[in-house]
């Protein structure tokens, strides 16, 4: 088989502004030793995030210049609709700013104290929505996802075991809805079979419980399903996209993700009534129904962009560039998240640093050390991100320390992605020297943007 190659050709070029491993070394201290408070144009390959940071294709930017910017009846609002309609088949599509603002709106109606909202994992931002509007978020994660290192096909499926206990013990009335995030972003966009969604949309159907999908990443899933699930090998991505919204009453989705823009988000449904309520909140925090937060333009580059993202080709290229990138570290005997996810490749940084204890923060040295080496900026996901502290102030790390790189649509090329390997190949040779950190200052919510560490030499 020939080489996978980038399935476009690079129109418009944004330069890579390079420093010396000694620039890096200061760049990283003025920023508190904390990725997000650096500057990006200090970054040499920024993989701190795959959302709205894709390139747009030329139709998207010639849909920029076509956007109509009426505020009531838009033309791009009506395309917009019509392309959600056309893959998810739910006939009410309530455009927003971002995939928050249409949880916002999702759980200021269905949410509330007393309430359950059950998922295979929660992203962060959903999870806050939930709990902001008094009801909980309940995690049922299939067992296999909770193996950083086993290989399974299908790591983001929900326990369905779990979920029909769960409903026994707590009944169906108090469960506002099941929204099943794929790919599982939160558990290393890792899928969700078919199988798995049609099994737990039936339990839902079964209780008269709401089933709606967070589709983030519906593309990159319903590739994993072509590749890997029996009776989908070959089926037009599009087709297995029909089938897995079949199975929901509703969607939300962040636009920054798997439609190649930069900004928006929408909710989608089927049920009419429930949606004359959302456009209630809608018209209040977003914006007229025909634009919701979004500009005109913006509509435009998001339709286009969920066509393009269904591209057999693209999604070939997209999954395999990850891929690539394990296996290279694979030989290397580099610990990382297996099977590779769809947008991102997480580092094991608990056994990539192992004499760095939870308390010191291997996440983070491992995100510094690989700046410093060569510029790259990764997030941690571990005990800066989801740590707690006990009643007496005792550190309560989070279950597992990684390092996530996630990769931005259409950005970087395979040479990219070689320097990358490079880089960790390299940390990792070093890895002895690599030192813990403390906190010098931390914020009471969310402490990962803001904090400040020091290094223990
Ligand atoms: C990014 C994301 C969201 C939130 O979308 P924003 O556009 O960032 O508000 C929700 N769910 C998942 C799975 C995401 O990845």
């Amino acid at each position: 088989m020939k080489t996978i190659i980038e399935p476009f050709r690079i129109k418009s070029v944004e330069p890579i502004h390079f420093t010396t491993v000694e620039e890096r070394e200061t760049l990283l201290k003025q920023a508190s030793y904390n990725p997000f408070l650096l500057k990006a144009q200090d970054v040499i390959i920024d993989l701190l995030t795959d959302s709205g940071t894709n390139a747009m294709s030329t139709e998207q930017w010639a849909g920029i210049m076509r956007g109509d910017e009426s505020y009531a009846g838009s033309s791009s609002f009506y395309h917009f609709k019509s392309v959600i309609q056309g893959i998810t088949g739910m006939p009410v599509v309530i455009p927003t700013h971002q995939g928050r603002a249409a949880e916002k709106i999702l759980f200021t109606h269905l949410g509330g104290k007393g309430k359950y909202v059950l998922s295979n994992t929660l992203f962060d931002t959903t999870r806050a929505n939930i709990e902001y509007s008094g009801a909980e978020g309940v995690d049922l994660l299939c067992p296999e996802g909770k193996q950083p290192s086993l290989i399974a096909p299908f790591k983001g499926n929900m326990d369905t075991t779990a979920l029909e206990n769960f409903i026994g013990e707590k009944g169906a009335a108090n469960i506002s809805m099941v929204i099943i995030t794929v790919t599982n972003n939160s558990g290393g966009g890792q899928p969700v079979s078919m199988e798995n969604i049609k099994a737990v949309s039936g339990i839902c159907r079964q209780h008269g419980i709401l089933f709606f999908i967070d589709a983030c990443r519906f593309a990159e899933n319903c590739w994993f399903i072509r590749e890997r699930e029996a009776g989908y090998k070959g089926w037009p991505v599009r087709e297995i996209a029909k089938e897995l919204f079949s199975y929901a009453d509703g969607c939300t989705m962040s636009a920054k993700k798997d439609s190649f823009a930069n900004i928006g988000g929408f909710l989608a449904l089927h049920d009419e009534k429930m949606a004359e309520q959302f456009m209630t909140t809608l018209v209040i925090t977003e914006g007229f129904p025909t634009y919701g937060g979004l500009a005109g333009r913006d509509l435009e580059a998001i339709a286009i962009g969920l066509k393009e993202v269904m591209d057999e080709d693209y999604l070939l290229y997209r999954i395999r560039s990850i891929e690539y990138i394990g296996e290279q570290l694979e030989k290397e005997g580099i610990p990382f998240i297996k099977p590779t996810g769809g947008h991102a490749l997480y580092l094991d940084a608990a056994a990539f640093l192992p004499h760095i204890p939870a308390e010191q923060f291997p996440g983070l040295a491992l995100c510094a050390a690989l700046y410093v080496e060569g510029g790259i900026r990764g997030v941690e996901i571990g005990s800066v991100m989801f740590g707690k502290y006990d009643s007496e102030g005792n550190p309560i790390p989070a279950p597992m320390e990684l390092v996530r790189l996630a990769i931005p649509r259409r950005v970087y090329t395979q040479s990219h992605m070689d320097y990358v390997t490079e880089v960790i190949v390299d940390v990792f040779k070093k890895r002895h020297a690599v030192s813990g950190y403390k906190i010098a200052y931390e914020a009471p919510f969310l402490r990962h943007f803001t904090a400040r560490f020091e290094p223990l030499l």
